[in-house]
């Protein structure tokens, strides 16, 4: 199907649900947004009702809800959170409920990485891998046009990464980030890693300071084995850590030196630029991820309804 703006497609719901605001938005997509709106999130009670209100005056036809996580993705359904308020909120029935529409709801990371597939830095690229760099490490895939959904969802973020040297070849003495694995690639690699190891929040680091080139080797090591274990077409680096000046490049370098010439396509070679990209769509990904989310559950319930 196609992607293009349209001016007859069917009129969609989006939700960007985040940790700190919401953001809903009505149209055909990313490119055709006709009315938007966004607020703090609240109590669950309070946030899912102002989410209701505002679709409610909308003869939407379907909904795709990116959340933030933890999720439990089979019942729709927040997870424990430290976030107050928000433990096993079922968010996908209650929207159900007062808008009796297909519902498509997946994590944040997912919607991201169907959004950019759809609309951004990844399209015609399936399946393709999103990644984000922030607060923590996130890994979105979308396999045949779907998110990749299994026993849980992809939890890029904590892979085991190899020891790398210093730049003056000494090996990496710090013992990671993670309260789970230490040494995962989260716990090298996520803004509170970074502050751990520099003393420093990353925000405040300039773009020449030399924990920037162990960050991207490190994300390129830790890429390597979901390069393999994929074989995405393309993949897609963001968030806050993701989208410092220069990483790409050290990305892209330490992905080729960690697959040590083994995987023979361009894409790894002389066109890795093309392979290893930034995001498409900034910071809209996840509000075009709705969107996309809407356009999967529409097309489902399409093709469960009975053909007459
Ligand atoms: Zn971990």
């Amino acid at each position: 199907m196609s992607d293009e703006p349209t001016t007859d497609g069917p009129l969609l719901g989006a939700v960007e649900g985040g940790g700190t605001k919401f953001v809903c938005a009505i149209g055909q997509g990313p490119h055709d947004i006709r009315e938007e709106t966004r607020f703090h999130t609240e109590e669950p009670g309070e946030t899912l009702s102002k989410v209701l209100a505002f679709f409610s005056d909308y003869p939407i036809e379907a909904l795709g809800v990116g959340m933030f996580g933890p999720l439990d993705l089979s019942t729709g359904s927040t997870l424990k959170t430290p976030k107050p308020g928000w433990d096993h909120v079922p968010v996908r029935d209650q929207l159900q409920r007062g808008l009796a529409v297909p519902i498509g709801f997946d994590t944040d990371v997912n919607a991201a990485a169907l959004g950019e597939q759809r609309y951004g830095a990844a399209r015609n690229a399936d399946p393709c891998l999103y990644v984000t760099v922030g607060t923590g490490v996130g890994g979105g895939v979308v396999i045949g046009g779907q998110p990749l959904h299994g026993l849980m969802h992809p939890e890029l973020g904590h892979v085991a990464v190899p020891v790398l040297p210093l730049a003056d070849g000494a090996p990496d003495p710090f013992p990671g980030a993670c309260p789970f694995h230490g040494r995962c690639l989260e716990g090298l690699v996520s803004g509170p890693a970074i502050a751990q190891r520099t003393g420093r929040p990353a925000s405040e680091l300039e773009d020449d300071d030399p924990v920037w080139d162990l960050v991207g080797r490190y994300l390129g090591a830790g890429l390597a084995p979901a390069v393999l274990l994929l074989s995405p077409r393309r993949v897609v680096i963001g968030g806050g850590v993701g989208g410092r000046p220069g990483l790409l490049s050290t990305i892209r370098v330490s992905l080729k030196r960690a697959l040590a010439g083994y995987v023979q396509r361009d894409a790894l070679g002389p066109r890795i630029d093309d392979y290893v990209v930034a995001p498409g769509l900034g910071d809209r990904a996840g509000i075009a991820g709705g969107f996309a989310l809407a356009r999967v559950a529409l097309e489902a319930a399409v093709d469960a309804a009975p053909s007459v």
